[in-house]
């Protein structure tokens, strides 16, 4: 089995004495730089003006320009959108590194597709937290935390492992487990993993399952409930234990046509075109067509999502959920927008 780092594992010393800057701060964001600061380390906040800004400053923060706040910091965490992070790289962080800093990212997007090429002089490495900035948050808060992966592309100073390990434990993440990848690693199967399954193999799954059922005649509302709603439930009992206890507590009528129709349903075709998923994501096609789109300002992306949000299940849904105020998440969680 892969290694894995507690707090006992890491030094912290490595990391004390220097200033951090936490670029961006939205849902990952605030999350580490709340939880460094915590974590008794000088975190300066680097932000354009606007409604981050406002949250940093609100939060204790003194918020900086990007190109002061990476001007001042020994090591610069990037935790702005993936597409955005290009641009701001080129504008206002490669200028204000210095030779024996260190650079690191949350995602490996950029570094791996080399739309950020960093200088040789700074170390450069990955802590990629395994859930959503506010979870990295609340979890920390209660003195636990979110496992992460970790992972260098550059080590210069020949800290650059002891450093990416004190941010995992500076986070919190290190109570949870960090775990070591490389940049390649991470990116791939967190592409792949939202593309084919997470993401994009759920909501899929739903809508077929959805409008199987309204297509041959029944209610929009109990196909709703059937499809989308217990999805929660399952997926619940499964992250509990896994695909056994999942089964131990549904059904042996449940149980049984998960066996002789799942595989009907995703069957070696469906694996066949996940490969295929796989390759565009190792050769770089997909990376492609997503960086051009970005340069295109979205067109494809905003049609497809307009389309998206007027699908029948997505109507039915709002109508049941105004019904059922317990499944709304709390006004805290909604603000800091969740992805993977
Ligand atoms: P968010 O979209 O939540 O936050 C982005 C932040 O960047 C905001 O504070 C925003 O401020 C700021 N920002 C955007 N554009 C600029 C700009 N041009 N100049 C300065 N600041 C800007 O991002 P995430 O936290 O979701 O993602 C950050 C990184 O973390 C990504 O690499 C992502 O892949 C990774 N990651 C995210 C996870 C998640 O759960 N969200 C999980 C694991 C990794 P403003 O209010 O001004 O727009
Ligand atoms: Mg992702
Ligand atoms: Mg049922």
């Amino acid at each position: 089995m892969a290694k894995v780092l507690y707090e006992k594992d890491i030094q912290q010393e490595v990391l004390k004495n220097k200033k951090i800057a936490v670029v961006g701060y939205g849902s990952q964001g605030h999350a580490h730089a709340l939880n460094l600061h915590e974590s008794g380390y000088d975190v300066v906040v680097g932000l354009r003006a606007g409604k981050s800004q406002k949250k940093a400053e609100e939060d204790g923060f003194t918020v900086k320009s990007v190109a002061d706040a990476v001007n001042e910091a020994d090591v610069v965490m990037v935790l702005l959108p993936d597409e955005q992070q290009t641009q701001v790289y080129n504008e206002s962080i490669k200028d204000n590194l210095k030779a024996g800093n260190a650079i690191a990212f949350a995602h490996g997007f950029n570094i791996h597709f080399s739309q950020i090429v960093p200088p040789e002089d700074v170390d450069v490495f990955l802590v990629a937290p395994k859930g959503p900035g506010h979870l990295v948050r609340r979890t920390y808060q209660e003195g636990a935390g979110v496992p992460a992966l970790y992972g260098i592309y550059q080590d210069v100073s020949g800290n650059a492992k002891e450093l990416a390990l004190a941010y995992a434990q500076g986070i919190g993440a290190a109570r949870a487990g960090v775990l070591e990848t490389s940049f390649q690693e991470e990116t791939e199967t967190d592409l792949f993993g939202e593309q084919a399954v997470l993401c994009g193999g759920v909501t899929s799954l739903i809508k077929a399952g959805f409008e199987t059922l309204t297509e041959a005649g029944y209610q929009p509302e109990v196909a709703y409930f059937e499809c989308l709603h217990e999805m929660k439930l399952i997926v619940d009992l499964l992250y509990e234990g896994g695909l056994e206890n999942m089964r131990y507590s549904i059904s042996d009528t449940a149980q049984w046509g998960d066996f002789v129709s799942g595989p009907k349903v995703i069957d070696e075709g469906t694996k066949a075109r996940m490969k295929e998923i796989l390759t565009d994501v190792q050769t770089g096609k997909f990376a492609k067509g997503w960086i051009l789109e970005n340069q295109a300002n979205r067109p494809q992306f905003n049609a497809i999502n307009a389309k998206e949000n007027s699908h029948p299940i997505e109507k039915v849904g709002r109508e049941l959920r105004e019904l059922m105020p317990f499944v709304k998440q709390p006004l805290q969680n909604k603000q800091i927008k969740q992805k993977d």
